[in-house]
């Protein structure tokens, strides 16, 4: 079983986390940039972590044979901190790095007119850049933060094909679906997704746009629940292919449009186009 973890904290895991999720199969990672727990206090301290972000973690990563991409952005929470706003400045020169594979996470958290600001201005910037979105989603009163994020996603003119909308539910997983963007459900060990409650989504909904995450941090998490979900739909009687489009293609084709996913390293040779010798995957659809 090949697995991308379309959105995991490592920042806040361990070496084991590392060599665990590679012996489970993952084969890569995206990073998106987030709130720390403590607050920060200046921009400088996000210019640290975003740097941190695209150098030391892919190098840690790396050590384990796991490739490692990052989203950066102003997260949703600091969004209302006025000593954060300046972050929104800094933004573009990390926007134009190889590897940075998309604009996140943004959205909302407690849904104020600081967050409607930074989440549009941020929205802006991946249109500007040309590079998909992660958008996070409220973990509270899920349903009207859902809608309002499909509303601001819809009114920044970005292709709807270009937005993850992600930490869905039972309660959002149609409203995401119906607007055209990309799921994202993180799966958690025993609050909110779980492997089970995945599998029936994905017998519901089809494997189409669907993103399987662990979100692994520093909270109680898990970063091998994406292997968990894999498992859970082989039980559940879906093929290997199956487990393969939601675990790997699915984020594969996501993050490839931001033309910055070079995955050759790892590629099975029949995804290598036999005229040009070129990844399909460079370039991105
Ligand atoms: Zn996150």
């Amino acid at each position: 079983m090949r697995i991308f973890d379309p959105h995991i904290h490592m920042t806040s895991r361990t070496t084991d986390d590392y060599e665990r999720m590679a012996a489970a199969g993952v084969r890569a990672v995206v990073e998106p940039a987030f709130w720390l727990g403590q607050p920060r206090t200046s921009a400088a301290s996000f210019t640290d972590y975003f740097d941190s972000l695209i150098g030391w973690e892919p190098f840690r990563a790396g050590q384990f044979g796991v490739r490692h991409f990052a989203t950066i952005a102003l997260n949703p929470k600091e969004a209302n901190d006025p000593r954060c706003r300046p972050v929104l400045d800094l933004l573009p020169r990390y926007l134009d790095k190889d590897a940075v594979v998309a604009v996140g996470e943004i959205g909302y958290d407690s849904m104020t007119p600081e967050e409607d600001e930074a989440f549009a201005a941020q929205l802006a910037l991946a249109v500007a850049y040309d590079l998909p979105a992660l958008v996070h989603t409220p973990h509270r009163d899920k349903a009207r933060g859902c809608e309002r994020t499909l509303a601001v996603v819809a009114e920044s003119g970005i292709d709807a094909g270009r937005v993850v909308v992600d930490h869905l539910n039972e309660v959002t997983v149609k409203l995401v679906r119906d607007s055209g963007c990309w799921l994202g459900f993180s799966i958690y060990p025993d609050t909110k997704m779980t492997p089970q409650r995945m599998v029936e989504l994905l017998r519901e909904y089809g494997t189409d746009r669907m993103l399987v995450n662990s979100a692994a941090d520093w909270g109680r998490s898990d970063p091998l629940l994406t292997r968990a979900t894999g498992e859970a739909m082989l039980a559940a009687g879906f093929s290997d292919d199956d487990v393969d489009r939601v675990l790997w293609r699915n984020p594969v084709e996501f993050y490839g449009q931001s033309g910055r996913l070079d995955l050759s390293d790892l590629e099975d040779p029949a995804a290598v186009d036999p005229q040009t010798g070129n990844s399909i995957l460079r370039g991105g659809s």
